[in-house]
């Protein structure tokens, strides 16, 4: 059977608009799954057994490894396109499906890009992107002659699979010699972050393009806790990080949505840090505060249909990501964090862990001041208060 025929034979009573499949099955895929019901499109999600935020009897995801081939040829086939809510899918796997004629939105170029810092880091300084200054972490010795000239502590990363935190460290002179570098890892230099923002954008295949509004978001120990839309630098500088992001996208040819973060430093400059190919925790907020939701653009980008406006419906928006705190279950506090008016949470129906994320309460408002009291009253009702 070619690509080709399976793919029609999986659509031909369907009633849905579109087939889209979806690699992974967390919050991101909850929430997709929530704009895909909106739109008609069947949404086939592939989730991984400790993926439990899509582990809900009417998503029906279907169970398999984002990593083994035949699961994703499969999948691939029985839908219009293959689209990720992770970045964890080997991209030798997805060159094979778009050689048999699999339509995988971004593809595995653009997603190299998301998946490996230390590729992304030479790309985006080769085309002339501001970035952290980096160096790949080959020798002990080659780095602490870099980092001397840096300044210490320096920053070390995993080139790939970390997340919220996870495969970073900040490390001493005296550390780094008993530090396992290798080709997995690279270093940094320690930026001095005024502000971290991160600007969204939805882009289609054929080239059309619409840009969220800038957002500042506040990470304690790596982890994203709270963002706040527009975030509150000035006009020049919200342009600036507009143009970065559509340069960017066009650089990496990025379909769908794309989350560009960004350190704006003590001294002005602003720098490169990630890139997310895939609705981003920073862009929550548009659920509530945006004509258009950045699931439901990432959805329509990805099938190169009509993207939708992403003008703000307040003049404020703060989201405060609920993290777990022991076993509390924020399901439990969730009637009282109704309560707050104004506030709209957001449960993922996940197994409680520490600093996992569980939900997310939005609130619009008149002001970031306001918008942030009411989200963050009612966040901290569903973590127990322990914020
Ligand atoms: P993750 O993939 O876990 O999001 P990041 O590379 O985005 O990892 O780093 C997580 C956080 O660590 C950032 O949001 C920022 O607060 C801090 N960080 C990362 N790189 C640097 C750096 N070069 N200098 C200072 N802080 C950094």
């Amino acid at each position: 059977v070619t690509a080709a025929t399976a793919h029609t034979a999986g659509r031909m009573h369907s009633r849905a608009s579109a087939t889209v499949g979806m690699v992974g099955g967390g919050q991101l895929a909850r929430m997709t799954y929530q704009a895909a019901l909106t739109l008609g499109v069947d949404l086939r999600i592939l989730a991984a057994e400790s993926d439990d935020a899509v582990a809900e009897p009417g998503l029906a995801p279907q169970a398999g490894s984002p990593t083994d081939l035949e699961t994703l040829r499969s999948l691939a086939r029985s839908c219009d396109v293959l689209t990720f809510d992770h970045e964890l899918v080997p991209t030798k796997h997805l060159e094979v499906l778009q050689r048999e004629g699999c339509v995988l939105r971004p593809g595995p170029k653009a997603l190299r890009v998301a998946q490996d810092k230390l590729h992304a880091r030479v790309l985006m300084s080769r085309a002339g992107f501001p970035v952290p200054e980096f160096k790949a972490a080959l020798s002990v010795g080659e780095l602490v002659e870099r980092a001397d000239a840096w300044g210490w502590p320096i920053v070390v990363k995993e080139r790939l699979g970390g997340y919220d935190g996870g495969g970073i460290a900040i490390v001493e002179r005296d550390e780094l010699l008993g530090f396992a570098a290798g080709p997995g890892w690279f270093a940094e230099q320690q930026v001095e972050i005024e502000r971290e923002l991160s600007q969204l954008i939805a882009r289609s295949p054929s080239g059309e393009v619409v840009a969220y509004p800038l957002t500042e978001s506040v990470q304690v120990d790596g982890i994203c806790v709270e963002t706040s839309t527009p975030a509150p630098v000035s006009p020049e500088l919200t342009a600036k990080c507009r143009e970065l992001a559509l340069s960017l996208a066009e650089t990496i040819d990025a379909v769908g949505v794309m989350a560009l973060e960004l350190f704006l430093t003590r001294d002005g400059a602003l720098l490169v840090n990630e890139i997310a190919l895939r609705p981003h925790n920073t862009g929550h907020y548009t659920i509530e505060a945006c004509e258009t939701s950045q699931f439901e653009n990432h959805l329509r980008a990805v099938l190169d249909w009509p993207l939708g406006s992403t003008a703000m419906k307040a003049p404020a928006a703060v989201m405060a990501n609920v993290l777990g705190s022991g076993d509390a279950n924020p399901a439990d506090a969730l009637q009282a964090a109704l309560r707050v008016p104004g506030a709209h949470p957001h449960l993922y129906g996940k197994q409680p862990r520490n600093h996992r994320k569980l939900g997310h309460v939005t609130a619009l408002g008149p002001s970031l001041e306001q918008a942030r009291e009411t989200s963050r009253r009612s966040a901290d009702i569903l973590t127990g208060g322990s914020r």
